[in-house]
């Protein structure tokens, strides 16, 4: 069964999340661990988490994928705001250990003119301080387009923050289709050579979880505009071979699409249908 989401508001809690992630045939669903542009968090209700956990018992709704706000930027050059993604991703990972099975994905960061080097060399320190040994969440970083001065545009610069990190066990990559493709990778023509590259590079062990958008620009154009599946550069075609390739059986996609729930549903049937092989023989 392809376990596939969409990116959903938690602006009604968790049970409602996955309500109206299985209203819509996904298996899984995105959120926002609070206002993506910033500010205080919203307290979690126990109760409503427990309710969400019990709703996956008996539904095929699961695989909660947890987003840290954009804002978060561990490699800024003010102190003041690498500090707030140090205090925003740690209430973030305490809070989460609420939910077994959930994960958490953030952006590396922008260096802001500080270089590649330091940028790395930032957003390492902050994960040393922030993880623990006994934490049960594994982080995801996401691979990144490259726009403005945005650390984790190669499988390089996501493993360099990799090694610098301690407990490297809790960290693992969540792959964007729009970004890895707006950052140059031809995930079109050579889907093949880029899934051994980051197997080579990161290790394909680590890769968790897939974000599937399409893109508005052309490869390489660095600039993070999803598009809606198979209407942007990236095409139907390639989406096909993603979503059935045999390295990536298993993995959650979520979608991160300009769309509303009626056109995430859409997208999620069509992709469904797109692997129907690998449906039916699980089935059988
Ligand atoms: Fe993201
Ligand atoms: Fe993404
Ligand atoms: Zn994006």
């Amino acid at each position: 069964m392809l376990r596939i989401g969409c990116h959903l508001s938690s602006s009604k809690g968790f049970l409602a999340m996955a309500k109206t992630a299985e209203s819509i045939g996904a298996s899984a669903f995105q959120f926002f661990t609070r206002n993506p542009r910033g500010g205080a968090a919203k307290q979690w209700q126990e109760a409503d988490v427990n309710a969400m956990l019990a709703y996956f018992e008996g539904s095929g709704v699961g695989m909660p994928l947890a987003h840290a706000p954009y804002t978060l930027n561990a490699c800024a050059g003010e102190e003041k705001t690498r500090n707030f993604a140090l205090e925003a991703m740690a209430e973030d990972l305490r809070k989460l250990e609420m939910i077994p099975g959930a994960m958490y994905n953030f952006h590396p960061g922008s260096h802001v003119g500080q270089g590649d080097e330091k940028g790395i060399e930032l957003i390492a320190d902050t994960l040393n301080r922030t993880l623990w040994k006994d934490q049960q969440t594994i982080v995801l970083l996401e691979t990144m387009a490259g726009k403005g001065s945005e650390v984790g545009r190669s499988f390089e610069q996501l493993r360099a923050i990799m090694d610098r990190t301690a407990l490297q066990e809790k960290l693992g990559v969540c792959l964007d289709t729009c970004h890895v493709w707006d950052a140059g990778y031809d995930i079109v023509d050579d889907l093949e050579g880029v899934l051994e590259e980051f197997d080579c590079i990161i290790g394909l062990n680590r890769l968790k979880a897939i974000h599937l958008n399409d893109s508005m620009n052309a490869r390489g154009s660095r600039k993070d505009r999803h598009e809606k599946i198979g209407q942007g550069h990236i095409g139907l075609e390639a989406f096909e071979r993603i979503v059935n390739h045999p390295r990536l059986k298993g993995l959650p996609f979520y979608l991160e699409t300009p769309n509303e729930l009626e056109g995430y549903q859409a997208e999620i049937a069509m992709l469904r249908n797109m692997c129907c092989g690998q449906d039916a023989e699980v089935s059988m």
